[in-house]
């Protein structure tokens, strides 16, 4: 039925959890210039319901969801001359993403706050482009094997997963002998402890290669991201800790590397731009053609490689360390993160505040070894109540 359907309207129907962040606009951006491959049937914001409202207006979706309920009759009566249903709450968002003529669900609401909604959406047998990262490295086992049981494919959005999906087309069957993640380094590469220790969020915000959302961006100058990337390429590529390895490249044009068992490397390469793995998530197996700008050799005349300073930057020491442990250990690690992460934001910790931070919640919070949904909930709570105490 649902190929019938897409065959007859060759339109694919995606809903974007998370449509006024960062990858939700570049999303639409994909959308509106290619309106004959796509179609917008749910579209959902947090905070920002004018930028909702606007989205909705241009877009036309049959659903959108404001989690934030103090906003719903805001968002509501402002389309209110529209056909378009107007939902609140997590819990709402949780429950379009089954709509019958949805494909395709594109997850890019930031942290633990997507983890609902997806495993939602994989139930009901959805497609997922998957850029809430935070989702696997928090119950990473839970929804990889929801994902087998429904037979849905979960395509990467992570500009590095892409990348290591890009290289893996046509290897499927090929055994992969270790993945390489690159990592720009961020804003403070090569900085030690004496100048991390005195950074503001201002400097931490600033990225040299992306642009995109707060939490993220701080993540990038934590090693934290790289972290959590390493986590959720283990799930999706279903790899062992020991075949993943992280390689800091300034220039973020090598997006990853897959080495096969034969010794031979694959690289995915471009410029960075967050457009490019959203569409090939959403278009794929096709590539669209896009007018997105190319890259020329003749201005990085030098594509360089360093090792990761994890003495210096030890989030993404812990994040391996989580991996190892398994369990629920790297849900602890996300949820002390996230406060973490609110607290330098709020200028409440400082810079290397959030890893001794995150080191006390892994150590404090007890060890389960076989998760199950509810363990994830509890733990992500009991996390953030330790992680909110230790702030104080
Ligand atoms: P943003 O902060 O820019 O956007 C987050 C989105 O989630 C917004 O639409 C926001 O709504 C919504 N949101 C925030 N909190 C909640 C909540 N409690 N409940 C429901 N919705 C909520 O983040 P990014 O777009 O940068 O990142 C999104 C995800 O994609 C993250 O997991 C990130 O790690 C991942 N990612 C991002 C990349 C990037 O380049 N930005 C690259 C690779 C991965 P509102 O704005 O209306 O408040
Ligand atoms: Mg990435």
């Amino acid at each position: 039925m649902e190929s019938l359907k897409l065959e007859s309207s060759k339109l694919k129907s995606i809903a974007i959890l998370g449509s006024t962040g960062s990858i939700g606009t570049q999303a639409l951006d994909v959308i509106r210039a290619n309106k004959d491959a796509f179609a917008v049937e749910v579209l959902t914001g947090n905070g920002n319901a004018d930028l909702l409202i606007k989205q909705a207006i241009e877009f036309n979706p049959n659903t959108v969801v404001i989690a934030d309920e103090s906003k719903y009759q805001y968002v509501k009566d402002a389309l209110h001359k529209y056909d378009i249903k107007v939902f609140s709450s997590n819990k709402a968002i949780a429950e379009v993403v089954q709509m019958e003529s949805i494909d395709m669900v594109l997850t890019a609401i930031v942290g633990y706050a997507g983890l609902e909604s997806t495993i939602s959406a994989i139930k009901a047998g959805k497609q997922i482009a998957l850029a809430n990262k935070e989702t696997l490295v928090v119950a990473g086992d839970l929804v990889t094997t929801v994902a087998k049981e429904k037979g849905v494919n979960i395509y990467p959005v992570d500009s590095e997963h892409s990348a290591i999906f890009q290289c893996l087309a046509g290897e499927f069957q090929n055994p992969i002998e270790k993945i390489y993640l690159t990592a720009s380094g961020g804003p403070f590469r090569g900085k030690k402890k004496d100048f991390l220790a005195t950074v503001k969020k201002e400097q931490a915000l600033k990225h040299p290669n992306w642009e995109m959302g707060a939490k993220i961006t701080i993540d990038s100058a934590s090693l934290m991201n790289k972290g959590l990337e390493v986590i959720e390429a283990k799930w999706l590529f279903g790899l062992k800790p020991e075949q993943i390895d992280v390689i800091v490249h300034p220039q973020s044009i090598i997006h990853s590397i897959v080495q096969f068992t034969d010794g031979s490397m694959k690289a995915q390469m471009g410029l960075p731009d967050m457009k490019l793995p959203i569409q090939y998530a959403m278009a794929y197996p096709q590539r669209i053609k896009s007018d997105f700008p190319r890259f020329n050799f003749l201005n990085y005349p030098e594509l360089t490689f360093e090792q990761a300073d994890t003495k210096t930057f030890r989030n993404l020491a812990l994040a391996f360390e989580a991996m190892n442990k398994g369990g629920n250990a790297p849900c602890v690690l996300n949820a002390a993160n996230e406060i973490a992460v609110q607290a330098f934001l709020k200028d409440k910790i400082g810079f290397l505040e959030m890893s001794d931070l995150i080191e006390k919640c892994l150590q404090q919070v007890a060890f389960i070894s076989k998760p199950s949904y509810a363990d994830y909930v509890e733990t992500d709570k009991e996390t953030r109540r330790i992680a909110l105490l230790e702030i104080l």
